[in-house]
């Protein structure tokens, strides 16, 4: 049934992102926000909005009754969940569907397939889709653990099966560390996830994460292209890009159709992503895991290929089928997403809450700033610290650097710290102009650059 009433599940710049594209469609919204995020930007270009409680997330944006009380009262007839809090929470799904609304992403039982880190490893194996070398499903105990890691050889990643945005991941060098840490692993998991199920995977050294967007509805499954994801800091994306700079033509084609097939033997409806870690000396790519959801850096990807990834999840989820063929998608220039957060890269990224006194956004050509910001806005310090994601298109690779550094020399946030300086610093270096970097790069760049990163705040009224 087609969507009239979309109530949205999350804050910050994807309820932005999410009222934008409705709005497109025809589509009224309610937006439900914590006390802290009265004054918020989605609060206020939402056609409605529904206090739902404190600023705690777990009273707030995590309370199913809540939110599903409010799609109640406002008559809402669709809820989308973003990304983070609810978004990979099948118990959720199949609330709002079983409360008669349409859920906008996947059915409860895929999230619970594909979500489920160590699940979706099983799929990806009976899809013929390689995965890491690792445990068979979870590990059954410390014996169990030993075993697996002393076949497939250290170094081994501990990973929660719950896990996500980076947490919930250790590395162990060694029998002893495995035996030490697997046991702390699982009870933090527990603590943080509510699973405290792991597994073990084989660490690939100097591998590039490379992930592939996919859109279903529940019949067909097509790809829209990869993204490639390896800057990273604690294994978080801090810029992503598309198509990946790594990738001939074959592996695409490899790759890409790797991912149609593993969406396509779950029936997959919705947005949704794969991840693989690819070792380009080899040429081997490695399923990791995949995310049930809309991802942060999908603007990327509508960029190269000309989508509205959003709205089309919400099409589908009125019922329609892909308004997109495959055939139809071709890779156009090249797009790179920076993620400009409230945090002082000087500083070791310490959040750096505040008021927004005013800023200076730039535009022009191919770029585009996808934000939660206004002048004499306050930012909550309850909340992650992504303002908003500068994302800038070129011709080509070098075009897309070119227009990411004259939009970075025209961007100011006054009142706050962010990490736009980090990226100035990162277009103008050499090795990621050249694209030589895998997802442990990132990590000494700063330290050794950190002096750097300390210059630079342009915009900061102290
Ligand atoms: P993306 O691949 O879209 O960048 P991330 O994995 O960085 O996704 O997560 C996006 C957001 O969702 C972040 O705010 C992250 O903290 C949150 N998130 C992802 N998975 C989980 C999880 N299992 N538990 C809690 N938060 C999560
Ligand atoms: P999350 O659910 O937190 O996003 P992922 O499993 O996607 O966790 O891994 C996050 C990041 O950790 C990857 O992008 C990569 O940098 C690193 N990573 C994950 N698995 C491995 C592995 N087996 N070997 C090396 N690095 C890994
Ligand atoms: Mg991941």
């Amino acid at each position: 049934m087609p969507i009239h009433k979309l109530l949205i599940a999350n804050r910050g710049e994807i309820a932005v992102r999410i009222i934008r594209a409705a709005r497109t469609l025809g589509i009224k919204t309610v937006q439900v926000h914590s006390t802290a995020d009265a004054d918020s930007l989605a609060v206020e270009i939402a056609d409605e909005a529904v206090e739902i409680g404190p600023p705690a997330a777990s009273k707030s944006y995590l309370d199913v009754d809540a939110i599903l009380d409010a799609a109640r009262k406002k008559d809402a007839d669709a809820v989308h969940p973003g990304y983070g809090f609810l978004a990979e929470n099948a118990d959720f799904a199949d609330a709002v569907e079983a409360a008669g609304m349409a859920f906008i992403g996947p059915r409860g039982e895929t999230i619970r397939r594909m979500g489920d880190k160590a699940a979706a490893r099983k799929a990806a194996k009976e899809a013929g889709v390689p995965t890491v070398p690792g445990s068979e499903g979870l590990l059954a105990g410390a014996a169990a653990a030993r075993q697996v890691a002393d076949e497939i050889g250290y170094p081994v990643m501990i990973k929660a099966t719950a896990g996500g945005g980076g947490r919930g991941i250790r590395i162990a060098q060694n029998g002893d560390e495995l035996d030490q840490l697997a046991p702390q692993a699982a009870s933090e998991a527990s603590a943080a996830f509510g699973d405290g199920g792991l597994y073990l995977e084989k660490v690939i050294e100097r591998a590039r994460h490379i992930e592939v967007q996919i859109l279903g509805d529940g019949k067909n499954v097509i790809h829209c292209f990869e993204r490639e994801c390896s800057l990273q800091r604690r294994r978080q994306k801090v810029w992503e890009e598309a198509p990946s700079p790594a990738l001939n033509e074959d592996t695409r084609e490899a790759l890409c159709t790797s991912a149609v097939r593993l969406a396509s033997s779950v029936g997959y409806r919705g947005a949704g992503t794969i991840e693989y870690l690819y070792d380009d000396a080899t040429g081997e790519f490695y399923f990791i895991e995949m995310n049930t959801r809309i991802q942060v850096e999908h603007p990327v990807t509508e960029e190269i290929t000309g989508t509205d990834l959003v709205a089309e999840m919400i099409r589908i989820a009125g019922g329609a089928p892909l308004s997109i063929r495959q055939g139809d998608l071709a890779i156009d220039g090249h797009a790179i997403e920076v993620r400009i957060n409230a945090e002082d890269p000087s500083n070791n990224f310490m959040p750096f809450p505040g008021l927004v006194s005013d800023f200076r956004f730039p535009g022009g050509p191919g770029v585009r700033f996808d934000h939660m910001l206004y002048p004499g806005y306050q930012i909550p310090p309850f909340y992650d610290s992504l303002l908003g994601k500068l994302i800038v298109k070129g011709n080509s690779r070098e075009d897309a650097i070119a227009r990411l550094k004259s939009a970075l020399s025209e961007f100011r946030i006054d009142g706050l710290k962010t990490t736009a300086p980090l990226f100035m610093a990162l277009a103008s270096d050499e090795q990621v102009q050249a694209s030589a970097f895998h997802t442990g790069w990132l990590e000494p760049w700063l330290e050794e650059n950190s002096a750097r990163l300390a210059q630079n705040q342009g915009g900061i009224a102290a």
